[in-house]
């Protein structure tokens, strides 16, 4: 089984995050998203059972590397890392289109059977990449998944949302995003960490991959625009209660009128 898991770099969520021309400040303090780790024990666990190759792919900074490296400390086989100037700005659909690139390079040698990712990246946060990479590489994607059960012909995932608990299931291959729920990540000890040192990390830039159709990624194709950055208020007043005895919601819709947040009746 060959597994590809994406990793993303991101400013570190303790560190002090700034906005400059409207977007975030990459690069100072930045590691590997958190939430990524389960998608690659995810990976690591598939490759134990299964047998095959993980490979940790980035689309990112320069400094990206670091997000790979932890992918293998943990155990993937090699990484591969995607920078290029004309990234910078790419919104969900152009990052998705660059790395649905990578993938079908990948699975020139040998097909790819499944992609891996972690359900959402703490800088963007949009939740969109899995989906949107299913469909660019025209494969269907499983979202959110809090089990994840890899069988001969497909892989089996439990989502749990709202008061509903789905179970879904894909044939290979497949886009498959996991969330904290669905292992724990192991942590590397020093054996591994040195090993990881030898293996091999691969920097690709944009015309090392054959793009499809018109290029989505970069500031200037990106569908959606910041059009503000405000910081946001962290005063913590008092607050104000009310014990809901049937005009809560009026009382709701007046306080929202009165801060300026609601208009009309
Ligand atoms: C107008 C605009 C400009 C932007 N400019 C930049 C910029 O200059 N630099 C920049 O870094 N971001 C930029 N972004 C943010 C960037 O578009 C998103 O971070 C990216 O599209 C992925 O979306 P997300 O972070 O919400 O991922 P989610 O969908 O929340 O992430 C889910 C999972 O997808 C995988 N994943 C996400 N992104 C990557 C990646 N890059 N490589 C590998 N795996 C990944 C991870 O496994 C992650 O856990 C910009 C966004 C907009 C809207």
């Amino acid at each position: 089984m060959r597994i590809v898991v994406c990793v993303k770099y991101v400013p570190d969520a303790q560190s002090h995050r700034r906005l400059e021309g409207g977007t975030l400040v990459r690069g100072e303090e930045d590691s590997l998203n958190d939430l990524d780790e389960n998608a690659i024990e995810a990976a690591l666990a598939a490759k134990e059972n299964h047998g095959g190759e993980v490979i940790a792919l980035t689309m990112g900074p320069a400094g990206a590397k670091d997000a790979v490296m932890r992918a293998l400390q943990m155990g993937a086989d090699r990484a591969i890392q995607i920078t290029d100037d004309r990234l910078a700005g790419s919104d969900v659909i152009g990052t998705a289109q660059v790395l649905a690139a990578a993938i079908t390079k990948l699975g020139e040698d040998a097909p790819i059977d499944l992609v891996l990712t972690g359900s959402t990246s703490l800088d963007g946060m949009t939740s969109m990449l899995p989906g949107a990479l299913g469909a660019t590489l025209g494969w269907p994607s499983l979202t959110a998944a809090a089990t994840f059960a890899i069988e001969d012909d497909a892989v089996t995932v439990s989502r749990y949302l709202d008061n509903f608990a789905d179970v879904l299931t894909a044939p290979y291959p497949l886009v498959c995003s996991v969330t904290d729920e669905a292992n724990q990540p192991r942590t590397p000890g020093f054996k591994l960490m040195l090993a990881a040192k030898k293996k091999p990390i691969e920097v690709w830039d944009l015309d090392a991959l054959a793009i499809d159709g018109q290029p989505r990624y970069g500031s200037e194709a990106a569908g959606t625009q910041m059009l503000r950055a405000d910081k946001r208020d962290e005063r913590r007043g008092e607050g104000r209660i009310v014990t809901d005895s049937g005009t809560g919601g009026v009382e709701l819709a007046q306080f929202l009128r009165e801060a300026g947040f609601a208009q009309g009746n």
